[in-house]
């Protein structure tokens, strides 16, 4: 083992970071991290602080789970591996997928189908959209529309549904039949609309345009999350998510919910769908289905999609997608573990108590700096967005939203930063004290700017 040094040294030597530059990662080497108990990070330089990102979205219940640890450890003694393909399953793929279909029976999800993280869980949504229509006899729906600043994961299909250029750009071309309208966004929308019901309508009306136009008997599904999250945490309002789901329902299209960061709790709901009462057809889940110490997901399949698979008479049924950790056993078992602790600290709950604190203190800062020029959230998702100008809205300089961090980080606490956002998804299980701690970080990032 090399020492704490050598790992500082050599990082962004021999590993490229996601969603980094190189070049950048070099010159600016990442904070190594070294250990966590609870809510807390340890560094390197053994340097401690608050997770307020929590992993990246998906530690939900901190770092000292232990059933979860243990249910992981006994599984790999156990059965370290076996496939889901034809022929073979495993004792926790099967309760697992026992406990989902309880678990999700209010939201109308009654299958699952096991993947290795969010992007797969994308992939393979998009996936069965198009083969649902292919079995129904419906073969030219193959379009997908999805949201301008949706985010779905890196894969080509969750790429090209994406709705961030940054992402896009890069990767082109890629996969045709893919269309993007205007986001509820109410602090920078195309429509200048400043009443959120009014620009969901707006939003809804742009969608009912984009079926008229690609014609709706040739989209098969639309797509978003329903709290927008690595765009910038942009909850919509409350009739967005309804409006759709009774677009694509008398369009025949199908509503696929991209539940990663949402499921198990974030926004102060179950499910992010929960919130608005919306059932889709198709449900993305990853990242807290383990608390982020296994990669895993699972899409959830709606009884009406479920019944054209399972009653197809054409062969066309048969599913052809799928990846050698689908299912993975580990996977499963630590997901296992996972539900009960999630209703024990009851953290939809939590989540909905503390993002209200969290909110309520990031708005505090609005008003005290202008800098913040809107603060946004649900649950415990929370953007800061920093500009330099509150007129003209410009997003503020890079070098400004860095020093941000790094007071936050001296002082005690990690936030993440996107863009011009400074984004805040911290573990579900914290207390009003955390909450405390993090705006006062922040604060003092912010007068440090
Ligand atoms: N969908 C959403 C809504 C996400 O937030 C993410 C990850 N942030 C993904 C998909 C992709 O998940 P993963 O990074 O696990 O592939």
């Amino acid at each position: 083992m090399h020492d704490n040094n050598f790992l500082k040294e050599n990082n962004a030597k021999h590993l490229w970071h996601p969603m980094a530059h190189p070049a950048e990662m070099r010159a600016h080497p990442p904070k190594v991290l070294i250990a966590a108990e609870g809510v807390t990070l340890t560094d390197a330089d053994g340097h401690k602080t608050l997770d307020a990102v929590g992993g990246l979205w998906n530690v939900n219940l901190g770092y000292s789970c232990d059933p979860v640890k243990k249910a992981i450890a006994d599984q790999l003694s156990a059965l370290p591996y076996y496939s889901a393909f034809r022929g073979t399953s495993t004792g926790p793929a099967v309760e697992l997928s026992y406990e989902l279909a309880q678990w999700f029976k209010e939201d109308g999800l009654v299958r699952s189908f096991f993947t290795s993280g969010g992007s797969d869980s994308v992939e393979t949504a998009l996936r069965l959209a198009r083969q649902y229509h292919k079995i129904r006899g419906e073969r030219d729906r193959t379009k997908f529309i999805s949201i301008k600043k949706g985010y779905h994961g890196t894969h080509f299909g969750g790429a090209s549904v994406n709705g961030n250029a940054n992402f896009r750009r890069n990767y082109e071309p890629l996969l045709p039949g893919c269309f993007q309208i205007p986001s509820p966004y109410l602090y920078r929308n195309p429509f200048n609309e400043t009443d959120p019901a009014r620009l969901a309508e707006l939003c809804a009306a742009a969608l009912e345009d984009e079926i008229a136009f690609q014609g709706a008997d040739t989209v098969a599904a639309f797509i978003m999350e329903p709290v927008l999250g690595a765009g910038g945490v942009i909850p919509p309002n409350e009739n967005f998510m309804p409006k759709v789901r009774e677009i694509c329902d008398r369009h025949g299209i199908l509503l696929i919910a991209d539940e990663v960061i949402t499921a198990f709790g974030r926004t102060g709901a179950w499910t992010g769908s929960r919130l608005w009462g919306v059932k889709p057809d198709l449900s993305c889940t990853a990242k807290a289905i383990t608390n982020g110490y296994f990669p895993f997901g699972a899409v959830l399949i709606s009884e009406k999609v479920a019944e054209v698979f399972e009653n197809d008479a054409t062969a066309f049924g048969a599913i052809g997608h799928g990846y050698t950790y689908s299912a993975h056993p580990v996977g499963a078992a630590a997901a296992l573990a996972c539900l009960p602790e999630f209703k024990k600290a009851d953290v939809a709950a939590n989540a909905a108590a503390r993002g209200e604190e969290l909110l309520a203190g990031c708005l505090g800062l609005k008003k005290r700096y202008d800098l913040v020029g809107d603060v946004r959230g649900r649950g415990l998702m929370v953007a800061l967005e920093l500009v330099a100008d509150r007129t003209t809205k410009q997003p503020v300089d890079k070098k400004l939203i860095s020093l941000v961090f790094e007071t936050a980080y001296a002082a005690g606490v990690m936030v993440r930063v996107s863009g011009n956002n400074i984004i805040l998804s911290p573990p579900l299980v914290i207390t009003a004290d955390d909450v405390g701690k993090v705006v006062a970080a922040i604060e003092a990032g912010l007068a440090a700017a």
